[in-house]
């Protein structure tokens, strides 16, 4: 398994992060456990800013939330400096919660209810980004009700296909995002908007994808984008103040995954963006992405404990671990690949060919098809890495399994930052209606 960030094996043969032996963290707070790296996450967002500084562009680096929405973690991108982007009025209270400036949350979605949307312009967040002309009119109509004029950026869908999983590509034109680029819609939402009294129209959008690892896409986005504002300029005299390139930022999930040092794909971006502007005698605008996989993804490290194994002669070794798809659905979800080691034996030379899998009532409740490890033993802790985006995001309480605790790390201190759930998290909501009490009384111990 490569070691990110601070990972390393230390003297007794374990795994450490942050400083922390990763036995003790287990026995500590037990397992699974989502371990997450707080310097590597730090160092993060920090490469995204140094990279748009060095560019000399007005900038804003938003982290996309929806990777790992938790309050400890709006604080840490807080102090780091970065923007927050929300997808839903959970997030949203989320970042609320914590403190978080709202001048520096945008909303993003689809479908924003009005609820939502009313929940954001009272709490005064710096952006929305409107998907769609249900929304904008929508929008429009409650800011005036709220006497608000609401700044906006306006997804596009630029038809620039990602390299990637099928699921997670969503610049396509085929898509349920955004205004297309293509048919006309996504100018006419321009014309519309900056006619609308109550919204203030700052500029554009674009997301491609996911786990990219090529510069080509956002290259070709912004060139589309910037073609666009000059058109959209000359033709209806309206400049774009910001434009907004997304996320997509690829990660090392596995042996292979090729991702760029984060700087070049900023480089990339702000270089392509500055000569094209420049060149067509158009100001600047203000250069926003968001990274979300890439700013936690490699920074988190799921522990769980070894337990049953099933050896197929001739076929496959299950081992089965105390977790599974209600902490990582990815596996299942997207055909999603992973590295692991066993974390109490991590100097232990790899002797057999195993399949990982979940404890739930699925089939596809696997973790890892074919991983080379020592020979495993119930009782083992096995780590498994890069599991901070997209994993105790999407947890979930299937077969009523109580989602893990989440820790930060760093210099050999552990912090819990999400408790793990307890029973009453599991039947807390219950309601039993009065015609089914007696029985369900009676069968309580
Ligand atoms: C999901 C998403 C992101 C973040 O994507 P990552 O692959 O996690 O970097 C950014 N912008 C939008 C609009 C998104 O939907």
């Amino acid at each position: 398994m490569y070691l990110h960030g601070t990972s390393q094996i230390n003297g007794q043969g374990h795994l450490q992060i942050g400083g922390c032996d990763t036995m003790e963290l287990a026995a500590q707070f037990g397992t699974p456990l989502y371990v997450m790296d707080e310097a590597l996450i730090r160092q993060r967002c920090r490469e995204f800013v140094q990279a748009f500084r060095a560019s000399g562009l007005s900038f804003q680096v938003a982290y996309a939330s929806k990777a790992f929405c938790v309050m400890a973690m709006c604080r840490l991108v807080e102090e780091e400096g970065l923007s927050l982007d929300v997808v839903s009025d959970g997030e949203l209270h989320t970042a609320l919660q914590a403190g978080f400036p709202p001048e520096r949350i945008h909303f993003h979605g689809n479908n924003k209810t009005p609820y939502e949307i009313e929940m954001a312009l009272d709490a005064g967040i710096g952006c929305f980004v409107v998907d769609n002309f249900t929304e904008l009119h929508l929008l429009n109509a409650i800011a005036a009700d709220h006497k608000k004029c609401a700044r906006i950026l306006l997804r596009l869908t630029p038809g620039v296909e990602a390299h990637t999983h099928e699921y997670i590509t969503t610049g396509q034109e085929d898509s349920k995002f955004g205004f297309n680029m293509n048919n006309g819609s996504a100018f006419r939402a321009v014309e519309e908007a900056s006619k609308l009294p109550h919204i203030d129209l700052l500029g554009i959008h674009s997301h491609i994808g996911s786990q990219i690892f090529e510069v080509e896409g956002f290259k070709l986005a912004g060139e589309k984008m910037i073609g666009f504002a000059t058109r959209v300029r000359s033709e209806l005299g309206v400049t774009f103040k910001v434009v907004n390139l997304g996320g997509g930022f690829g990660i090392r999930y596995v042996e292979g995954d090729t991702p760029l040092p984060v700087g070049d794909y900023v480089k990339a971006i702000t270089e392509n963006i500055l000569s094209h502007f420049t060149s067509h005698d158009y100001p600047v605008p203000e250069i926003w992405i968001e990274p979300g996989r890439s700013i936690v993804g490699d920074s988190g490290t799921t522990l769980y404990t070894v337990g049953s194994t099933k050896d197929i002669p001739g076929v496959r070794k299950y081992v089965a671990v105390d977790g599974g798809m209600t902490d990582n659905p990815r596996p299942a979800l997207y055909q999603s690949q992973y590295e692991a080691m066993l974390a109490n034996r991590a100097r232990d030379k790899d002797e057999e060919t195993v399949s990982i899998a979940g404890k739930c009532c699925e089939s596809g409740d696997m973790l890892i098809w074919d991983v080379s490890l020592p020979k495993v033993n119930p009782g083992d802790l096995l780590a498994v890495a890069s599991t901070g985006a997209y994993n105790y995001a999407m947890a979930s309480n299937y077969n009523r399994i109580r989602r893990p605790a989440v820790v930060f790390v760093k210099d050999g201190q552990a912090d819990v930052i999400v408790k793990r759930e307890s029973y009453e998290d599991i039947t807390g909501n219950d309601v039993i209606p009065a015609r089914l009490c007696k029985e369900a009384v009676n069968t309580t111990p």
